[in-house]
């Protein structure tokens, strides 16, 4: 005999039921239950036992659309998912667990300036913080933390964003778009780190095409090497000193860029910048993409062959492309107008930090260094040739 407590305990699947009633009828096992008064022995409890399976199938499939719909109108009002805690977050995803957040913040900068997750790990492990589910720190876990768009203030929804959340966030959009980019980028995952303490490498250019990283001579003075081949190698400090000011063989100079932002001039290089030129290729960008999206809905409906949405889809790239170049250009002024509108550019140079430094740089000019002339040791500026993107000289 098989006793149980009520027939919904048994089983709430019908299929299950009817292989236990065939159980019970071909080897004679009695089912009873102890709330009713049902024996699957007869066909009169067998009637009664379908119809309870019945109810409690029904109730179970109810609870779980209910269950889907408060978890999507959650979602939709921008409230936390529940589940495991947020690090950075209290258990209830809306208040603010300090040290944690602090934590969190900096890594976005950090990350931002070059850090490596690493690095970052190690930071954390070192402030003694743990996983919200107990463990150490690795690059991978900081990786996924960082990656969580709950920081930016986002609610998602099976991995889609669905609006504002109502919790506060820690970081803004754009800090959490360019980390996202960053994290994705797939060099990032063998980035070691030191890539971004010095003013030029990944950002000047060898003679030959190529970018220049640093290294150190066996004398332990810092150069800049191309990344290609060995055929470039040079000390890197009067270099840096040339562009961004400092000592050459003893003598102080300003650097070009301070040069290049006081000059009368200056303010041109900003001219072609004006908000409603950004807000318009903004749009035209976010138009292009849509199109883009919807060569691969008209393909998947059979709309499109294959070969005409990948023309399409070509054209429509090489277009974005474009308008991405422009958007770049317009917002230009974002990073120079600091500068060129300082009172004194020096002053103002001195205090931007490496980022900055790099992106000022970046935006300016294209520097490239030629091998130095052989056996001389005087620094030659000469052979460190600057081109103005602006085109002018
Ligand atoms: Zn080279």
């Amino acid at each position: 005999m098989l006793v149980a407590w009520h027939i919904d305990r048994l089983t709430r699947r019908l299929t299950e039921l009817e292989h236990l009633i065939e159980i019970s009828q071909d080897t004679g096992l009695r089912i009873v239950t102890v709330t009713g008064d049902i024996d699957l022995s007869n066909d009169a409890g067998r009637l009664v036992g379908r119809i309870l399976a019945s109810v409690a199938r029904g109730e179970v499939e109810r609870k779980g659309a209910r269950q889907k719909r408060a978890q999507q109108q959650a979602a939709q009002e921008g409230r936390p998912a529940g589940g495991r805690r947020a690090f950075g977050y209290e258990s209830d995803g809306l208040t603010i667990r300090d040290d944690e957040a602090e934590l969190v913040k900096a890594a976005y900068v950090d990350l931002l300036q070059g850090a490596s997750l690493k690095s970052i790990a190690k930071r954390w492990n070192d402030a003694e913080m743990l996983t919200t589910v107990g463990n150490r720190w690795i690059h991978s876990t900081v990786r996924e933390t960082l990656l969580n768009p709950r920081y930016a203030g986002v609610r998602t929804y099976r991995g889609e964003v669905v609006g504002p959340a109502v919790w506060e966030p820690l970081i803004d959009q754009d800090t959490f778009d360019a980390a996202d980019a960053l994290l994705r980028m797939p060099e990032r995952l063998v980035t070691t780190g030191n890539a971004r303490k010095y003013l030029l490498p990944g950002l000047a250019l060898c003679w030959c095409g190529s970018d220049v990283t640093t290294g150190r001579t066996r004398h332990n003075k810092r150069t800049y090497n191309c990344r290609a081949t060995k055929h470039l190698s040079r000390a890197a400090e009067p270099v840096d000193a040339l562009i961004g000011g400092g000592e050459i063989d003893g003598v102080h100079v300003r650097g070009v860029v301070v040069e290049r932002l006081s000059r009368p001039d200056a303010s041109s290089l900003l001219t072609s910048c004006h908000a409603p030129e950004i807000d318009d290729l903004k749009a035209k960008a976010e138009a292009i993409r849509e199109r883009i999206d919807n060569l691969a809905t008209g393909l998947e409906e059979g709309i499109l062959t294959l070969a005409s949405a990948r023309k399409a889809s070509e054209r429509l790239r090489a277009e974005l492309d474009s308008i991405e170049r422009r958007l770049q250009q317009a917002t230009t002024a974002d990073v120079l107008g600091p500068l060129v509108h300082a009172a004194d550019v020096e002053e103002a140079w001195s205090k931007c930090d490496l980022r900055q430094r790099r992106a000022v740089i970046d935006t300016l000019m294209i520097v490239t260094l030629l091998p130095p002339p052989r056996g001389r040791r005087a620094f030659e500026p000469e052979s460190v040739q600057i081109a103005w993107k602006d085109g002018r000289s």
